[in-house]
C-alpha cells in the first residue's frame, strides 16, 4: 500500500533527541549536557559551541535554512523570530552556514512587542530568550520551509519572567525539592528526582474553510457572535465515538504523521460531544515537554486543517448553546526510577505514602481553589465554565467510592482498615466473559477528578497554555508537602504523627470533595453552604493572583515574585478588555453592514409581495403582513441595541486600562452584546435563508 505509515521509523525523526545527541555528540560533550539536564547548572561556551554545530549540521540535513528561539510569551501563542544560518559572504561570493553556542544558548528579543503588564518601562525594550535544554529542539517543516526550533524561556532584562515556561520550570524545581523530602520520610533513598508528568487532552472543532471565511465573526474573533440554534443539535448523542467521516479521518491521519515526526506521541483520537468537535491526546510526558508538545499540537492541527480545506477552531466556545472545548490536564508525580506518588496500589488504606500525598492534595486544592480556578481563566472560557456543560466554576475534587470510603474511615475512626473492591461486571451474556471492574467509576462533571493514578484538571480552556495550571498544581502541592515534612521530620513517633496528620488534613479539607453531579443546581447551593468559592468570571478570578496567601506561597517557593504576579494580572485584564473590544466592534460591524441591510432587503420583498397581492384585489396577505410586523419589531430592537453597544464602546475607551476597564466590559458591554445578538438570532429563524448573509450553525457544523 503506497500510503503505508511506518510509525516506528518516522517517530521523532525531526527531533534532536537523546538518541541523536548520543550518536552525534562527542562522548564528553554528551556527558556534560546530560549532567546539566539532570542536575541543573550552566553549560560552558565551548560545550555549547560543539552542540550548536552538531545541531545545525543535523538540521541542515533535514532541510533547515533558519533557526528560531521558540518561546511562549503571555499572548497565549508561541512566538519566534527567524534567523538564517547564513553568515556574511566571503570574498568568493559564497556564504557559510554557521550557528554558535552563544546563538544557541541565548537570544535577544525586542520585549516591547510582547505583553509585560508594566514590568518593563517602554524605553527598556530588551528581553532575553534562553535555551531550555530539558525540552528537545526540533525541525518544523511547513510552507515557510524548514526551521530549527529551539525551545526557550523568555525574560526581561532584569530577569522577570515574561512567558509561560520560566515559572513552569521554577515550579518543577519547587515540587521536586519538597516531594523528595516527602518520599525520604518513607525510607526512599534511591530516587533522585520527582517530576510532574502531564498528559493534555485537546479538544477542537473542524469547519469547512470556505464557510469559515464567510463568517467574519469567526475570522476576527474565532467564535460566532451571532447564530440561531440548528434544527439538530447534539441531543442525539450520535457524534461522540461515532465513526470518523472520511474527510476528518484523512485530516487526523495527516496530523498524526506530522506530530509523530516531531516526537509528539499522539495516541488517542475521537469525535467529541458536539457535532464537528474532536479530541486528540498524546501519551503523557514530563510537564514542560508536555506543555511544549501541546503548543506543537495546536499549531499542527491548524496547519494540517489548512491543507485539507478546513479551519481548526480552538476557541473555548465557538458556538453558543453547543458544547465548548477544553483541555484536560492529567497530572501525576513520578520519580526518576518509576514510582508514581499518586498510585494508590491495590490496598490504598495501607499505602501511607499515598494517603499522605492524597491528604496534602486535598489541603492544597482547598486552600488555593481560587487560584486553581484562575489558572483556567480566559475570556473564552467564561462562556464555558459555569454553563451547563464542562466543569462548573466551583473547584471540587472527585475521589470516587473507594478513596472516599478511606477518607471517611479516617475522619470517623482515625484510621482506615479496609478498601472497597471493584468486583466483576456481569453483562448477562454467556458468551461475553465478565470484566473486572475498577473500584471507582468515572465522573465527568468534576473539575478535578482523581482518575486511577493521576488527577485530571478539566477546566483549562482549549486555546490556553497548560503551563499555568501545572504551575499552580506544582506549587500548591509543594507547599502542602513542605508543611507536612516540617511536621513529620520533627516527629518523635513517626507513625503516630503521620496518622494524626493524614486524619487532620482529611478532616479539615474534606469539604472540597464532591462525588455527585457537578452540573446540578443542588451542587451550587451545597458548595455555597460549604463555603467553597464560586468564581464565575475571569475578571473576578484574576484577583486571586495578588491575594496575600497566594503571593506569599509563590514567593516562598521561588515561582513568582510579587511584581511578576501583579504584571500577569495586568496582562490578563488587558487581554480581557482587548478581546471584548474586538468582539464588540466585530458585532457592530457585522450587524450594521451585513445583517441589518440583508433583513431590510428581505422586508422589502415581503412588502412588495403584500402590495402585489393587494393590487391584484386579493385580501390574502395575512402571512406576509404578520411576518413583516414580527421582523420589523425585531429589527427595531436590533437597531436600538446596536446604537447602545456603539455608545458603550466609545465610553469604555475613556476608562483607565486595567481592572476598571475590564470590569466595565464584563458588566456593561457583554450584556449589550447579548442584547444585540438576541433579536438578530430570532430574525435568522424568520428571514429567507437566501437573504441571510452568512452560513448558519447547521451549515457550519453538519456540513464539514
Ligand atoms: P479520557 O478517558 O480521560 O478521555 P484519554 O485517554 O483521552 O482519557 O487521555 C488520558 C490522558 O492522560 C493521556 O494523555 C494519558 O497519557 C494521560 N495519562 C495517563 N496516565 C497518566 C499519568 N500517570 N500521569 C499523567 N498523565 C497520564
Ligand atoms: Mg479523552
Amino acid at each position: 500500500m503506497s500510503d503505508y505509515v511506518n510509525v516506528a521509523k518516522i517517530f521523532g525523526e525531526n527531533v534532536f533527541n537523546d538518541t541523536v545527541m548520543q550518536e552525534r555528540l562527542p562522548k564528553k560533550v554528551y556527558a556534560k549536557l546530560k549532567t546539566v539536564i539532570r542536575e541543573g547548572g550552566e553549560l560552558d561556551l565551548e560545550t555549547a559551541d560543539v552542540i550548536a554545530h552538531e545541531m545545525k549540521e543535523w538540521a541542515i540535513e533535514k532541510g533547515a535554512t533558519h533557526f528560531t528561539h521558540w518561546f511562549q510569551p503571555l499572548t497565549g501563542f508561541t512566538a519566534e523570530k527567524h534567523d538564517s544560518f547564513i553568515t556574511a559572504p566571503k570574498e568568493n561570493g559564497k556564504v557559510l552556514m554557521s550557528f554558535s553556542g552563544k546563538e544557541l544558548i541565548k537570544g535577544e528579543s525586542d520585549a516591547s512587542s510582547f505583553p509585560s503588564g508594566g514590568l518593563r518601562a517602554t524605553f527598556e525594550a530588551r528581553g532575553y530568550t534562553a535555551w531550555d535544554f530539558t525540552s528537545p529542539a526540533f525541525v518544523r517543516q511547513d510552507a515557510a520551509g524548514a526551521t530549527l526550533c529551539i525551545p526557550t524561556a523568555f525574560c526581561s532584562y532584569t530577569g522577570e519572567a515574561l512567558d509561560q515556561k520560566t515559572p513552569l520550570l521554577r515550579s518543577m524545581e519547587a515540587i521536586n525539592k519538597q516531594a523528595l523530602r516527602l518520599i525520604r520520610l518513607f525510607g526512599n533513598t534511591t530516587s533522585k528526582k520527582v517530576v510532574p508528568s502531564v498528559g493534555a487532552e485537546q479538544e477542537y472543532f473542524l469547519i469547512d474553510a470556505e464557510k469559515f471565511r464567510k463568517r467574519k465573526d469567526l475570522v476576527y474573533t474565532s467564535r460566532t457572535l451571532f447564530g440561531a440554534s440548528p434544527a439538530k443539535g447534539q441531543e442525539m448523542d450520535d457524534h461522540y465515538f461515532g465513526v470518523l467521516r472520511q474527510r476528518i479521518g484523512a485530516f487526523m491521519k495527516d496530523a498524526n504523521i506530522e506530530l509523530w515526526k516531531l516526537g509528539v506521541s499522539a495516541k488517542t483520537q475521537h469525535n467529541e460531544a458536539a457535532p464537528a468537535q474532536h479530541e486528540l491526546a498524546p501519551i503523557y510526558a514530563e510537564a514542560n515537554v508536555a506543555a511544549d508538545h501541546n503548543q506543537i499540537i495546536m499549531q499542527t492541527l491548524k496547519m494540517v486543517a489548512g491543507r485539507h480545506g478546513m479551519k481548526c477552531i480552538l476557541h473555548e466556545k465557538p458556538f453558543a448553546g453547543v458544547n465548548g472545548s477544553g483541555k484536560h490536564n492529567n497530572w501525576s508525580l513520578n520519580t526518576d526510577d518509576g514510582i508514581n506518588l499518586l498510585d494508590p496500589g491495590k490496598r490504598p488504606h495501607e499505602n501511607n505514602q499515598f494517603l499522605l500525598v492524597l491528604s496534602c492534595m486535598l489541603k492544597a486544592v482547598d486552600l488555593h481553589a481560587g487560584l486553581l480556578r484562575e489558572s483556567a481563566s480566559d475570556p473564552g472560557n467564561d462562556h464555558r465554565l459555569g454553563g451547563n456543560e464542562a466543569p462548573p466554576a466551583i473547584i471540587s475534587v472527585f475521589l470516587g467510592e473507594q478513596l472516599d470510603d478511606v477518607v471517611e474511615q479516617f475522619v470517623s475512626k482515625g484510621n482506615a482498615t479496609h478498601s472497597l473492591k471493584g468486583g466483576k461486571l456481569e453483562m448477562g451474556v454467556s458468551t461475553i466473559a465478565g470484566v473486572n471492574k475498577d473500584a471507582t467509576d468515572r465522573n465527568r462533571t468534576s473539575p478535578f477528578a482523581f482518575t486511577g493514578n493521576k488527577f485530571e484538571f478539566r477546566m483549562v480552556g482549549s486555546r490556553d497554555s497548560i503551563a499555568e495550571s501545572i504551575v499552580v498544581l506544582n506549587t500548591i502541592a509543594a507547599e502542602a508537602f513542605d508543611e507536612a515534612c516540617n511536621e513529620l521530620e520533627q516527629a518523635e513517633n513517626f507513625d503516630e504523627a503521620l496518622h494524626e496528620l493524614i486524619k487532620k488534613n482529611f478532616s479539615e479539607h474534606r469539604r472540597v470533595v464532591f462525588n455527585g453531579n457537578g452540573y446540578s443546581d443542588d451542587w451550587v447551593e451545597e458548595a455555597a453552604r460549604r463555603g467553597l468559592p464560586n468564581i464565575s468570571c475571569m475578571v473576578d478570578a484574576v484577583q486571586e493572583l495578588t491575594r496575600d496567601c497566594n503571593v506569599a506561597m509563590f514567593e516562598k517557593y521561588g515561582v513568582f515574585s510579587k511584581t511578576e504576579l501583579a504584571s500577569r494580572q495586568e496582562v490578563k485584564y488587558e487581554n480581557y478588555s482587548k478581546t471584548l473590544n474586538i468582539e464588540a466592534r466585530a458585532m457592530i460591524n457585522i450587524a450594521a453592514k451585513q445583517i441589518i441591510p440583508a433583513v431590510i432587503s428581505y422586508t422589502k420583498t415581503l412588502a412588495d409581495s403584500i402590495i402585489a397581492v393587494r393590487t391584484a384585489g386579493l385580501d390574502l396577505v395575512s402571512v406576509q403582513t404578520e411576518l413583516l410586523e414580527e421582523i420589523s419589531s425585531e429589527l427595531i430592537k436590533a437597531q436600538k441595541a446596536l446604537k447602545e453597544l456603539s455608545r458603550l464602546e466609545d465610553k469604555v475607551l475613556e476608562l483607565p486600562e486595567g481592572e476598571e476597564r475590564a470590569r466595565f466590559y464584563h458588566d456593561q458591554v457583554a450584556p449589550a452584546m447579548k442584547a444585540l445578538r438576541d433579536p438578530i438570532d430570532r430574525m435568522e429563524t424568520m428571514v429567507d435563508k437566501k437573504f441571510w448573509p452568512m452560513p448558519s450553525y447547521g451549515d457550519l457544523m453538519f456540513e464539514v
